[in-house]
């Protein structure tokens, strides 16, 4: 297993105070985003890894819930809301998933790959914590824009006059200047009067009324691998829509959601139980049957169990998703008091209190010897 990175505080990653403003997260997170970019730092790891780390910065400090979290209990606070899986992702990918706040940036010339690459689509997966234990495959049905087979994505009903396109001149494509200060360059984008088809037609094709595209019905299948973390994204390439030119379809991104286990919470591989027992059962010992993701297994709790003590049930957790090695079940008892006692149960209970010994219990021990320092010092 890899060794885990400390995380990075979200606020230094985008350099700006605790108390920013969404205006001023969203313009750090706009000027990070432009800095690391890889296609401005090709072959720079830690350019990268900074980028990334700005996104996942400003996914967080972008949501006034998951921020709330954030700044209450830091990292761990977003355990079970944490948002996609930055770390897989390509830079164009993680821009589409802020592509709101991007506007124009959109057309940045990384590459140049916006126009002839199609538009990513993204669905969800969602599982139970038993379907993460092992592989699964499911199927994926969706709708997508795709070519239509009336005019093979041309636009122009099959048989009538199709003319160059004047204003690209048939070629598709045109050049214009953005002007984003510094940062102002001439973009080649797909041509807005014929789309990229370099072509204008006379008549309309009836199936698509000239766009080139009707939707259609797909269904793939995917294999999700076991182990799978909620909020991960598994990329199916070249399923998204086809692009205006070129030839590369986009993506279609799977977002994975794992439901939440009535009994079991899930802590990286292992699994927590919380089972309340009773102060006598805690005190005399008891054999407990608690659920377990395949079933059920039976825990031995010894006598004199505290509150709050773990029991592990080694291998009974999800596996590893690289190395497939198992986690744990951790079994934990919360020690309930009644809160009400008949009358026969409280005589009891007083006789059992005229035979308490204070020097078996492990807090009180130590507290009482506390206690006696405390006073002396008081005089
Ligand atoms: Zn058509
Ligand atoms: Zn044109």
């Amino acid at each position: 297993m890899p060794v885990a990175t400390q995380k990075a505080d979200y606020y230094e990653v985008l350099g700006v105070a605790k108390e920013a403003s969404p205006e001023e997260i969203k313009r750090a997170y706009r000027q990070a985003a432009m800095k690391h970019h890889p296609d401005r730092n090709k072959g720079d790891a830690d350019a990268e890894r900074k980028f990334k780390e700005a996104a996942e910065a400003y996914e967080v400090l972008s949501d006034p819930e998951k921020r709330g979290r954030y700044d209450r209990y830091g990292h761990a606070g977003l355990g079970g809301v944490a948002g996609h899986d930055f770390s897989h992702m390509r830079p164009d990918d993680i821009f589409s998933v802020f592509g709101d706040i991007f506007g124009d940036i959109f057309e940045m010339p990384f590459g140049g790959r916006r126009s002839d690459r199609g538009v990513d689509l993204q669905t969800e997966i969602v599982l139970s914590l038993a379907d993460v234990a092992k592989e699964t495959e499911r199927s994926i049905e969706f709708t997508r824009s795709d070519f239509c087979d009336r005019c093979g994505g041309k636009g122009a009903e099959p048989g009538t006059k199709v003319d160059s396109c004047k204003t690209c001149g048939g070629y598709g494509q045109v050049e214009r200047t953005s002007g984003m200060g510094f940062f102002s360059t001439r973009i080649v984008t797909v041509c807005p009067d014929c789309r990229g088809q370099g072509s204008r037609f006379s008549k309309a094709c009836k199936d698509c009324k000239g766009s080139g595209r009707t939707p259609k019905r797909r269904v793939v299948s995917i294999k999700v691998p076991a182990g799978v973390q909620d909020g991960q994204v598994i990329r199916l390439r070249g399923e998204g829509e086809p692009a205006d030119t070129g030839s590369t379809r986009g993506d279609l991104h799977c977002y994975i959601r794992v439901e939440q286990h009535p009994f079991l919470q899930r802590h990286g591989n292992d699994l927590l139980c919380d089972v309340p027992i009773s102060f006598t059962q805690a005190a005399l010992g008891t054999k407990l049957e608690v659920p377990t993701l395949d079933g059920r297994e039976e825990v031995t709790i010894p006598a004199g169990t505290q509150h709050g003590e773990m029991f592990r049930l080694s291998g009974k957790g999800l596996p590893d998703m690289r190395s497939r090695k198992p986690g744990h079940q951790v079994v934990r008892v919360l020690i309930e008091i009644p809160q009400r006692l008949n009358s026969h149960q409280q005589e009891l209970l007083r006789q059992f209190a005229k035979t308490e010994d204070r020097n078996v219990m492990p807090e009180s021990r130590g507290f009482i010897d506390k206690l006696k320092d405390f006073w002396s010092h008081l005089g």
